[in-house]
């Protein structure tokens, strides 16, 4: 009586034309955990995130959520599903207002709802204060916080996160790190692709690490930052 996960990966393969990114990844994630995805560049990890919140689909395999086949469902149909994706590199509206820019992020529902809001602005009084900023305006960090802020507007049971931490200073990355903890203990899952490889698994329960587009390690984040192999080929470390 095994409990059925939350996100299922089976065997998936993801090409653009001749390139074949993913070359049949098994990954699973359980409701409440927080999942690290590492590698290094090109690896396969935001490949990953994009098939699994539709906007790819895959060559072969599957993906399911909470048992049931979503690929080939199409990424603003998954809002609906409780997926919510933080794309790398943020992608704020620019030009819009703070308040806009989490306004967007309702579009699911039929109004805004002010609680919705108040909780964001609760996790991230940095936004509270610039609810009327430009988003093009902001700082990095504060533009990270907004991306998440306003995936989070949807209402996510899942919540994909590519590399938050890009281009921030130490001091900021921690900042997020201890928001996207609360956000996991509040009841949203977490899959985390992230270059960061020790943060990230200071953070999540386990982790995959995925070299030229397969697995090549997996298993509890503890054992993983304790394993001198991993250490030394993925963490950085000599
Ligand atoms: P990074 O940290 O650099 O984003 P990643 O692990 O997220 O790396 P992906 O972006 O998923 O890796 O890329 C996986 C592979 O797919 C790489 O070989 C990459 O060059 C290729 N790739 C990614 N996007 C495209 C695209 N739009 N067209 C063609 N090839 C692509």
């Amino acid at each position: 009586p095994v409990a059925v996960p939350l996100l299922e990966l089976r065997g998936l393969r993801v090409a653009y034309g001749a390139i074949e990114a993913l070359k049949g990844i098994d990954l699973t994630v359980g409701e409440g955990e927080i999942v690290a995805l590492l590698g290094g560049n090109g690896a396969g990890k935001t490949t990953t995130l994009r098939t699994v919140s539709g906007m790819l689909s895959p060559r072969q395999g599957e993906v399911r959520l909470r048992g049931e086949r979503i690929d080939g469902i199409k990424s603003h149909e998954l809002v609906d599903f409780g997926i919510g994706h933080v794309p790398e590199g943020r992608r704020v509206f620019a030009r819009m207002s703070v308040r806009e820019n989490l306004e967007m992020g309702a579009y699911r529902f039929k109004g805004v709802d002010s609680a919705d809001m108040d909780r964001v602005y609760t996790l991230f009084p940095r936004l509270a204060e610039r609810r009327s900023q430009l988003a093009g305006t902001l700082s990095g960090g504060e533009q990270q916080m907004l991306a998440i802020g306003r995936a989070l507007m949807s209402r996510p049971e899942l919540l994909l996160l590519d590399e938050p931490s890009m281009g921030l200073a130490p001091l900021i990355v921690e900042q997020i790190f201890v928001i996207i903890r609360e956000i996991n203990e509040q009841g949203t899952t977490v899959l985390l692709v992230e270059q960061n490889a020790t943060q990230a698994l200071g953070l999540a329960q386990r982790g995959y690490v995925l070299e030229t587009g397969s697995v090549a390690v997996s298993g509890p984040a503890q054992d993983l930052l304790a394993d001198p192999r991993i250490r030394a080929a993925y963490l950085g470390e000599v």
